[in-house]
């Protein structure tokens, strides 16, 4: 029995990982892709590596597409099994692959019209929506906490990692020949503790052997001690005093749904300014009714919030638009409002038309709420550089720039450490760490040894390890 690792090994994307047991049943943990533009990820998204015929199932961890994005493309090249998640996961990772899908569509059509200008062959996308239909069918759904035999001898349990919804730690229980029993934990990405929306990240079965998440293994994240306040005093300063535009760009999952809910608090309590509030993305309309439709995920906090507010999600003066017109229409209307929009980064979809539109007006304010990598559109804003190409134009940044760091869906190391105290340490034979930058992952071996784990390995790609 082995395992060895295929993916979010020297990167935080790409996840991927591949279990087979002493008979060469083979379970394929998370297909994700490998983000970021540019011919190298292009390339190691379509060479995978291994033969997806020879794979018997796929476990998913979660919907996020370093996670879930390549999974069109491995049914695409002969995968023939089942694809296994929470049910959440199922109606989330949907939504998400079509639109991934969508920008490989869109992206090849923008570079066949160049290579054709050039008499150059013209390249195929990596999936379509079509390989996305097909690849749909081969997804099953298994509720948390249910104890599932995926084969005789290897049992799947899923307990909630609380970092988006339907998001699941997997925890494998594998037979071997001479009947002794290894288990597998396979952290996915582990959420955080007092989410606003989430439950905490629950305890799982003792492992022996655990492939965990260190994204912030070398962190802890800012204390915003009154994010609600900050953002309330952003609300009043730009729509009451300046009369202008609060613009938000946001992820459609979980980062949308935290800012809109946070306005609903701030509705219901009386201090929320009569203005309108636009969420303009169809894709977080889509994610935000499958939150709707997903109540029994919520903590408790939210539970309770519920039975005197039945969606958290929305208030009179709030509109999800899924019209283009409408959306345009935003545009030429004068009237101070906050508008919250996709992508998180700011790099495709409607933010970045709003954005274009509002971002040279002094009386606007870009209010951004979430880590952007520094060559995006939105590490540039971040930067607060005195002017961003849009569309190809310049623009001069003269709307003010604030930034609220206090939102992540990532567990720093105080709070991973913390996720792995129900472990005997003495116990776990082997702890790997994966989707980390390197110097993450090196500082999170020192603190899980200082824990007692005698063995912490940091794997590189292609990397295998005998199970015992
Ligand atoms: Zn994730």
């Amino acid at each position: 029995m082995d395992v060895k690792f295929l993916g979010a090994t020297e990167t935080v994307t790409g996840s991927k990982h591949l279990v087979t047991t002493d008979n060469g049943f083979k379970i394929l943990l998370d297909c994700g892709l490998y983000q970021g533009s540019g011919k190298e990820s292009d390339v190691l998204n379509r060479n995978m590596n291994f033969e997806p015929s020879e794979i018997d199932v796929v476990v998913l961890s979660h919907a996020h597409i370093d996670h879930s994005g390549n999974l069109p493309l491995l049914v695409k090249k002969g995968f023939l099994g089942s694809i296994y998640c929470t049910p959440p996961t199922l109606a989330v990772v949907e939504v998400l692959l079509y639109d991934s899908a969508k920008i490989h569509e869109n992206d090849i059509e923008y570079l066949n019209k160049r290579r054709l200008e050039k008499n150059q062959e013209p390249l195929t996308p990596l999936y379509t929506s079509k390989d996305v239909d097909r690849c749909m069918k081969h997804f099953k759904t298994i509720p948390y906490h249910a104890d599932f035999h995926l084969n005789p001898e290897v049992t799947l349990t899923f307990t909630d990692a609380g970092h988006i919804l339907g998001s699941a730690i997997v925890n494998l229980k594998l037979k071997h020949n001479n009947d002794k029993t290894s288990r597998l934990t396979f952290t996915g990405d582990v959420g955080r503790y007092n989410d606003l929306l989430l439950k905490d990240p629950e305890i799982f079965p003792q492992a022996d052997y655990i492939i965990c998440e260190s994204t912030y293994g070398d962190r802890l994240h800012e204390v915003d001690i009154d994010a609600e306040l900050h953002l309330l005093n952003v609300v009043r300063h730009t729509c009451v005093e300046k009369k202008g535009k609060l613009i938000i760009p946001a992820f459609s999952l979980g980062r949308t749904q935290e800012i809109v809910f946070i306005l609903d608090k701030l509705k219901n309590n009386g201090l929320l300014p009569n203005i309108k509030v636009y969420v303009d993305s169809p894709m977080s309309t889509s994610i935000t009714n499958i939150m709707r439709e997903n109540v029994v995920c919520f903590n408790e906090k939210l539970q309770k919030y519920i039975k005197t507010d039945a969606d958290p999600f929305g208030f009179n003066n709030l509109k999800y638009i899924q019209d283009k017109v409408d959306s345009i229409a935003l545009n030429t209307s004068k009237e101070p409002c906050i508008i919250i929009s996709a992508s998180g980064m700011m790099d495709a979809g409607r933010i970045k038309h709003h954005l274009a539109n509002n971002i040279s007006d002094p009386k606007n304010t870009i209010l951004v709420v979430g880590y952007c990598t520094p060559n995006s559109l939105g590490g540039r804003i971040r930067e607060k550089q005195k002017s961003v190409k849009i569309f190809g134009e310049i623009h001069d940044v003269k709307a003010d720039i604030e930034i609220i760091d206090s939102y992540s869906a990532h567990a720093d190391y105080g709070e991973l450490i913390r996720f792995l105290s129900c472990q005997d340490t003495k116990l776990v034979k082997k702890i790997f760490l994966v989707h980390g930058e390197l110097e993450s992952k090196i500082a999170f071996k020192e603190k899980l040894m200082k824990e007692g784990y005698e063995e912490v390995i940091i794997p590189y790609k292609s990397e295998t390890f005998i199970l015992k």
